[in-house]
């Protein structure tokens, strides 16, 4: 009997597979099948985009945030990335029989603090209650609805279009790595977890911008294989340019992480025309959560797939994430 395995949550290879043999085969329409961020809905004639993302992360409270800071700014980006200006979010939660009200208390005041920081009402919401061993302390579920500014479907991208990362890669998925004790390694790594609306509003404006997306699980080799296998092009990226964090690098050598495969709670890849490329980077590094924004590839007719171009000038491959190392990261 087949059944679901750790690896169908990962974002990667085999939540695709899932979502594309199980999920499509009953749940199909023409607004969920481009597997984008958010849909794009016409509700009397208001463009509306709609998002919906539930939040398992463990442990609840690591370096830079909780799974309720989490649960407003993942929802928020992802309409965000879609080109919309997130409006109203509803929020439900699943609690576990014996769970500290400090500590969902916690969790309340950041999720108060975030969604006035990104500028979102919460409208409605649903509380469960399940017995002690029966859920992980929390789970949230967030669904969020924004008013489309521009639409950002991925037929926008094409040959010749650089890609564009708002800062360093890595960072969420390190915190919370390191947050869960099983190594002994000291480090100041924090997530990057944050809402993007001041980052990515501006942008918006911009008529080069053809795309973006928020890679979070499976981290950006994840999203840009994605990308490429939606697109049927090929996708350079240039190792050099990709911005990561000294320490970040140094113990995903150690661990034997790839902080291209590594979750990002506060960063978008952007895919814009050539022309627009080094103004959108130019505004994204004026914000403090875009100052390491670089062009770190492009968009290419002349092969498929993702390729890496290595610092000693070699060539690696970049597919889906095909396991989870680290379950249970968002
Ligand atoms: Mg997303």
């Amino acid at each position: 009997m087949k059944k679901i395995e750790i690896g169908h949550g990962s974002g990667g290879r085999l939540t695709r597979e899932l979502i594309e043999r199980l999920f499509l085969k009953y749940l199909r329409s023409e607004e969920l099948k481009p597997l984008e961020d958010a849909a794009y809905i016409n509700l009397r004639d208001q463009n509306i985009a709609i998002t919906t993302d539930s939040y398992v992360v463990r442990p609840l409270f690591f370096p830079g945030g909780n799974i309720g800071k989490l649960a407003i700014c993942g929802t928020v980006n992802d309409l965000l990335v879609s080109g919309a200006m997130p409006g109203y979010l509803a929020i439900g939660f699943i609690l576990e029989e014996g769970f500290p009200l400090d500590s969902l208390e916690d969790i309340l005041k950041s999720i108060k603090e975030t969604a006035q920081y990104a500028g979102v009402s919460i409208v409605t919401g649903d509380t469960k209650v399940v017995e002690k061993y029966k859920c992980d302390g929390v789970y949230i579920n967030t669904t969020g609805v924004g008013e489309v500014i521009k639409p950002l479907p991925v037929s926008n991208v094409s040959p010749g279009d650089a890609v564009i990362i708002t800062g360093t890669v890595g960072d969420h998925g390190m915190a919370v790595a390191l947050s869960r004790d099983e190594f002994d390694i000291k480090a100041a790594v924090e997530s990057d977890c944050a809402a993007l609306n001041e980052l990515l509003m501006p942008i918006m404006e911009i008529d080069g911008l053809k795309w973006m997306r928020d890679p979070t699980r499976g981290g950006v080799a994840t999203a840009l294989a994605d990308l490429s296998e939606s697109t049927g092009f090929g996708i350079e990226i240039f190792e050099d340019k990709v911005p990561v964090r000294e320490d970040v690098r140094f113990i995903s050598d150690m661990l034997g992480y790839d902080p291209l495969y590594l979750a990002n709670e506060g960063k978008a890849i952007l895919i814009a025309s050539r022309e627009s490329a080094d103004r959108i980077v130019a505004i994204l590094k004026k914000h403090p959560l875009g100052h390491n924004a670089e062009v770190i590839g492009n968009i290419s007719a002349k092969f498929r797939k993702v390729k890496l171009r290595t610092k000693i000038g070699g060539e690696r491959l970049l597919d889906m994430l095909e396991e989870d190392m680290l379950p249970r990261i968002c």
